[in-house]
């Protein structure tokens, strides 16, 4: 696997999942490009990806507001002419069971998770069909396919975005563009950390290779996924779970 010469926009890339895309990304000579808020993480990645002799670049953007998304890209076009890989991973959770759940903790899940993913790709997919090449790869999860108590919006936003990937893989096969989804069971991040000891053991009881998984088993998916070996793969939802969801 070889991406030299290759431009990858991540997003949510400064830390999780993302980072380790990233990192995965830069180790085999793509430039890197991160979409992310806080930037405490900032110095730390740069190096880490530079050390790897390809360019980094970092925009704050937040993925749910559209305009922004789309004038960043915009910039992108112009310094770097191509992006040949787009991972939209940037995503929240605001967990509630459904009859307490805010209107705010419903609309700002939907519109980081769902809404980021079409902010990202509509700006970006145009000059991928323009290049007749491209490949996206939406993070989505297994709790959009299982459904999870208390994750109503994350689920409903997850389940969406294999809705998106779909459509978008058929609208844009015959262009040369790849679209897929990746679904993870339980990666151990910030986003998992969160949750008390019970929860997580009674989940790794749920996991037949018996592990919570490392954001580096999604990375590794996610840069087949983009891959020349995996170029008649489109329109579909990888599970990356130790076997939780089959
Ligand atoms: P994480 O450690 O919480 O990282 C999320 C990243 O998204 C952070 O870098 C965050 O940036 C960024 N982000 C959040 N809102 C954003 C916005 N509006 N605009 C731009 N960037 C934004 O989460 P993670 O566990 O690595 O998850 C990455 C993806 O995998 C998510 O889509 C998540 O739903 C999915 N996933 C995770 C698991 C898991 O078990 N961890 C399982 C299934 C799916 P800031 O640092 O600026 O907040």
């Amino acid at each position: 696997m070889e991406f030299k010469g290759k431009n990858v926009i991540v997003t949510g890339g400064l830390r999780g999942i993302g980072k380790s895309i990233l990192l995965g990304f830069a180790s085999k000579g793509a430039n890197v490009i991160v979409f992310d808020l806080i930037d405490e993480n900032l110095n730390e990645t740069r190096s880490e990806v530079e050390k790897f002799g390809v360019s980094f670049d970092y925009f704050k953007v937040d993925v749910s507001n559209f305009s922004q998304v789309e004038k960043v890209v915009e910039e992108i076009i112009k310094k770097y002419e191509k992006i040949d890989f787009l991972v939209n991973n940037a995503g929240i959770t605001k967990d509630n069971l459904l009859i307490s759940m805010s209107e705010e903790e419903w609309d700002k899940v939907i519109s980081v998770n769902l809404k980021g993913t079409f902010n990202c790709s509509k700006s970006v997919v145009k000059y991928m069909i323009k290049k007749r090449s491209g490949v996206i790869i939406n993070i989505s999860s297994v709790i959009g396919i299982m459904g999870n108590k208390g994750q109503a919006n994350y689920a409903a936003s997850k389940a969406g975005i294999i809705g998106l990937t779909k459509s978008l893989a058929k609208e844009v096969g015959s262009r040369n563009v790849r679209v897929n989804a990746i679904a993870p069971g339980f990666i151990e991040t910030d986003m998992t950390k969160k949750l008390p000891e019970e929860v997580v053991k009674e989940y790794a009881k749920l996991i037949p290779l018996g592990r919570m998984g490392k954001p580096e088993d999604v990375a590794n998916l996610c840069l087949f996924l983009s891959s020349d070996k995996a170029s008649y793969i489109t329109g579909q939802v990888i599970h990356c779970d130790g076997g939780m969801l089959m």
